[in-house]
């Protein structure tokens, strides 16, 4: 497949809706973890921030202790501290109050939890270093007497916050009583108090100052970062919806243009790329397995005279039936696609090459009745992938497998039966390899052959029936291969006929039969001329007659001597342009001939249009059924109708003595067959040359003797004289 197809493909497949959905959800993630983030980073910032407030003022208590110490007596001290306003007290390092200030019904509880706490194994010195902040039980957010104690390091007080909440619901009893949660639980507009303890040491002797705080929290500060948050929600959220509905329109997209991509114009089922793509993907990714495949070409015979009954739209319909009831009989892992016209690919699994054989044998007996009205024909062409092959003939592992050199096998296959319009089946097999190997050397070969003149020109001569005179002879090619021996043109031509070699071809019959001409002119032959057979293909050059003038002209050769030989096909192309170039061919004084009559398609029309000197009956008319009376009424008729359009007649291929009476009677001008030669190399066509010539020259004297016997008066001089001129 083609670049360009397989990076559309890339480009349809890049929108694969997991993908897609994959990136929504992470986006979604994403996006709800950052506004809760921020919302988290905002709570947390007012939160710290009154707490850090509360935990300055304690610090400047510490600091008032610290600075009075040993200045001033203990009572002076605490006397200070209570200016502060705050409830307080004081323990020693061994568990002993020191002093209280204010009133605090749970003070005792606290008290006892902190002194097990102090007791504890862990409260070292290092944790004296620790600030203690415990939640009051009573008043504050924990409902139950639960005793929440939190350490936190007093350097990452505020960044921390978020630990002081856990911790609370770890030491909590309860569990639930978070702390945000209960903040939560407060009316907007009302302010809550939190209060807490604040544990911090103090003095040189080691004392703890626990004092009572307050976070005062006025919940229309967080009205606005509720708000904040919420705008920011919906914000997310009118993205979300916007993203999804786009994610879906471009997926819904996605899929239209992806059905168009893969649908078959006719049938609406799938088409040739997306055979192409899914059984190549699915061959090679099989690989290891052990299914066997077959790559099938269905064709439906004689479609186009179907459209042509019907209509174009009937056509379609039909081919709409056809692909749905082969996809009905498909098994899993099996697929079928209309290619082009009215041929189908199919991707078959099969275990047993016999049970293949049954099943597309199945398939085209099903559709050969497919609407009850009709018989319809099909033929396949199988290409078994195990034995696929690549241009060079190799087979090719599953891996390097190639969905479009499998097809074509598979047609290469169907198109052998091709000569026939009934159903059947065919399987690409060695022979086919073989061909396709032989095309190759040929192409590979050919202008190495051409510039070393391999190829010989064969004369096959033509003789008049009446007088079996040679008359004149046709240029056939032959290629004396070094390696391949004589090889025939049946084995060659087509092969440059299709890779358009063939015009080469027929520059060098026509140089090479103008040299023969001239040498044999020359040397004084009595030449007759030759016909040159001229591909179809060469008729599209506009300037065909000039160059072929020019070439008989390099050599020297008298233009009567050359014929051109246009095969009856090569009437249906256009036929302006042919008809020009025969004219101008005939202007330069080259005799024009129609090869192979009767062969193809009725062309008594261009029979009409074309000022052509020679009629070619073609062999098949000499061949078995069209032998017989019809045979010979429909041959007489061809001579009789060419004669009246002033056109010579030259039968091909006659074989045996009661051909040839049967064509003299009928005053066949010509006869070019195995019954007086078969094509001939230039050295024995001079021979026949000059047999011809004594046989004139015997012809002559006969002609000479009968007139004198005549002069003579003799009357039995009545033998048949050959007829020399046409
Ligand atoms: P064609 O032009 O119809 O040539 C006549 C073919 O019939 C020749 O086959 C000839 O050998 C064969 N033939 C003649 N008489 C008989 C007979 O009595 N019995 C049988 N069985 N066959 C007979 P050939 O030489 O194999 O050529 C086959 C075809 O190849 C030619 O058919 C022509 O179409 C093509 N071809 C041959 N040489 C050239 C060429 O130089 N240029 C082009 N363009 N085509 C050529
Ligand atoms: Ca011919
Ligand atoms: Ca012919």
């Amino acid at each position: 497949m083609d670049k360009r197809r397989r990076k559309q493909f890339r480009a349809l497949k890049k929108g694969h809706p997991i993908v897609s959905i994959g990136m929504f959800i992470a986006m979604c993630v994403a996006l709800t973890v950052l506004v809760g983030t921020i919302a988290s980073l905002i709570i947390s910032y007012i939160i710290d921030s009154k707490l850090g407030a509360e935990y300055n003022d304690l610090q400047y208590m510490k600091r008032i202790y610290e600075a009075s110490e040993n200045k001033i007596e203990d009572g002076q001290i605490f006397e200070l501290l209570n200016t502060e306003g705050r409830d307080y007290f004081i323990v020693s390092p061994d568990g002993q109050k020191v002093y209280e200030n204010g009133e605090n019904t749970a003070l005792d509880q606290r008290y006892s939890a902190f002194l097990s706490y102090m007791t504890d194994e862990k409260s070292t010195t290092a944790e004296a270093e620790k600030v203690i902040v415990r939640f009051d039980s009573q008043r504050g957010l924990l409902s139950t007497d639960e005793e929440g104690y939190i350490q936190l390091d007093e350097w990452d007080l505020i960044m921390q916050l978020p630990d002081i909440v856990e911790s609370s619901t770890e030491v909590g009893t309860t569990g639930t009583d978070n702390f945000l949660t209960r903040l939560f639980d407060i009316q907007p507009g009302t302010v809550a108090k939190i209060p807490l303890w604040f544990e911090l040491p103090v003095g040189s002797a080691g004392n703890i100052l626990c004092g009572k705080a307050f976070i005062k929290i006025n919940m229309s500060d967080f009205a606005w970062v509720v708000t904040l948050f919420f705008a920011l929600f919906m914000l997310v959220l009118v993205m979300f919806v916007i993203i999804f509905v786009n994610l879906l329109r471009g997926l819904v997209r996605r899929r239209n243009a992806t059905k168009i991509f893969f649908t078959d114009i006719s049938t609406k089922g799938k088409n040739w790329m997306w055979f192409l793509l899914r059984g190549e993907n699915y061959l090679k990714s099989t690989f290891s397995k052990r299914d066997k495949f077959a790559v099938v070409n269905l064709s439906f015979v004689n479609y186009r005279n179907y459209c042509a009954c019907h209509s174009l739209a009937a056509g379609d319909e039909l081919l709409m039936k056809i692909d749905r009831w082969i996809n009905e009989r498909l098994n899993r892992n099996e697929i079928c696609a209309r290619v082009n016209g009215a041929e189908f690919a199919l991707l078959l699994k099969f275990f047993d090459k016999r049970a293949l054989e049954a099943r597309v044998r199945e398939l085209i007996d099903g559709l050969q009745n497919i609407d009850g009205e009709h018989i319809y024909h099909f033929q396949a062409g199988v290409d078994l992938v195990g034995v696929s092959r690549n241009a060079n003939g190799k087979a090719v592992k599953r891996r390097f497998f190639d969905m479009e050199i499998a097809y074509n096998n598979a047609c290469t296959t169907r198109e052998t039966l091709a000569g026939t319009d009934e159903s059947g089946m065919a399987f690409f097999d060695e022979k086919m390899v073989e061909d396709q190997r032989w095309v190759d050397m040929v192409q590979d070969n050919q202008r190495h052959a051409i510039d070393n003149e391999e190829f010989k020109v064969y004369y096959q001569p033509k003789y008049n029936p009446q007088t079996d005179e040679l008359k004149g002879a046709e240029a056939l090619i032959r290629w004396i291969s070094p390696e391949y021996g004589l090889v025939p043109p049946g084995k060659i031509i087509p092969i440059f006929e299709k890779n358009g070699f063939i015009t080469e071809i027929d520059h060098y019959m026509v140089t090479h039969v103008a040299r023969d001409q001239k040498r044999w002119l020359d040397s004084g032959y009595k030449c007759v001329p030759v016909s040159v057979n001229i591909s179809r293909a060469h008729f599209i050059e506009s300037d065909l007659a000039e160059q072929i003038r020019d070439m008989v002209d390099a050599e020297g050769t008298p233009h009567e001597l050359i014929e051109l030989e246009l095969t009856e096909s090569a009437f249906f192309d256009d036929k302006k342009t042919l008809v020009e170039t025969i004219k101008r061919l005939k202007s330069y004084g080259f005799a024009v001939s129609m090869d192979d009559f009767g062969s193809g398609y009725s062309s008594l029309n261009s029979l009409k249009d074309m000022p052509l000197d020679v009629l070619k009956l073609d062999a098949e008319f000499f061949r078995g059924e069209n032998s017989g009376t019809r045979g010979e009424i429909v041959v007489s008729e061809a001579i009789r109708l060419a004669k009246c359009l002033d056109m010579r007649t030259v039968a091909e291929g006659v074989e045996v003595k009661e051909q040839v009476e049967f064509l003299a009677s009928q005053g066949c001008d010509m006869i070019q067959g195995y019954y007086y030669a078969k094509p001939m190399p230039a050295n024995e066509y001079e021979e026949r040359m000059k047999s011809n010539e004594s046989n004139l020259r015997r012809a002559a004297e006969s002609v000479e003797a009968a007139e004198f016997s005549t002069l003579m008066g003799n009357s039995e001089g009545d033998t048949e004289l050959p007829i020399l001129g046409m």
